[in-house]
């Protein structure tokens, strides 16, 4: 098998045999569109199957495996979304990783991104261990979601427009679901920042005419139901930009030092 059959004892699986699969767009659509629970939401997200190039790469990858993880099961499926069920900081991706994410079944966990994010999370009080290695770790998030505009595992981490467009409905509904109590947005690296624009505006919030441009730190305040909700830049902890000094350890705790005291 080239993937975690839903509902066989994963450790935090969403889904199970009965699980709906979304085909199709049209599917991811109306599949979406009728979740009122994220445990629905997420259950749907996990088995999806309507990309077919992406389907068969995540697959693949978790057939072939690296061989550093040639003994572990991939995950094989998409990453839902993941985290506290009210949060009050929401943190946007991009995709998973091929050996991360579909690795580990959580989104960006099993790779060097991951570790870079989650120790600045810990060290800022928004997760209680400061790895996350795998499902069943133990590892909690604090008032805090993160999710990926594109949920599947990407060749060369890049997703076709038609990929993006398909998958949007999920993150439109996973932000629409969790806006009563979400007060600030940070968008990990640029390619976050323009996906998460059309989502906030699909799950009800008011935004500025014009978007403003991305940045490390840049801030933006808009609304959703009448109350304020700040969408802040920051780079992503890729390999290239830490190798490269272009992020540090300082410069994540910044950002999410302040989304922690903007959301109390
Ligand atoms: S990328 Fe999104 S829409 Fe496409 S198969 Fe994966 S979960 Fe479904």
């Amino acid at each position: 098998m080239s993937f975690v059959p839903p509902g066989t004892g994963w450790p935090g699986d969403p889904a199970t045999a009965e699980t709906p699969v979304a085909l199709d767009p049209a599917d991811v659509r109306r599949l979406a569109a009728a979740c009122g629970t994220l445990a629905e939401l997420t259950a749907e997200q996990s088995v999806c199957r309507a990309c077919p190039r992406l389907v068969t790469w995540r697959e693949e990858v978790a057939q072939v495996k690296r061989r550093a993880f040639a003994d572990e099961t991939y995950w094989g499926r998409p990453v839902p979304g993941w985290g506290a069920e009210r949060p009050s900081i929401l943190l946007v991706g991009l995709a998973p990783a091929a050996h991360g994410g579909n690795r580990t079944g959580r989104i960006f966990t099993g790779d060097r991104s991951g570790d870079w994010l989650f120790a600045s999370l810990h060290r800022s009080g928004l997760a209680t261990q400061e790895t996350s290695t795998h499902a069943g770790d133990g590892q909690k998030l604090l008032g805090t979601r993160v999710l990926a505009s594109v949920r599947c595992a990407p060749p060369a981490n890049k997703p076709t427009p038609e990929e993006k467009a398909a998958c949007f409905p999920w993150m439109a509904r996973e932000m629409a679901l969790v806006a009563p109590t979400v007060r600030v947005v940070v968008a990990l690296g640029g390619y976050a920042w323009q996906a998460m624009w059309p989502a906030l505006k699909d799950a009800g919030y008011t935004l500025p005419r014009s978007r403003p441009a991305f940045g490390h730190g840049a801030e933006v305040e808009v609304r959703h139901g009448g109350s304020p909700v700040t969408l802040i830049g920051c780079y992503h902890p890729s390999q290239q930009n830490t190798f490269t000094g272009r992020v540090t350890a300082q410069m994540l705790d910044e950002i999410f030092t302040r989304a922690r005291a903007l959301a109390v």
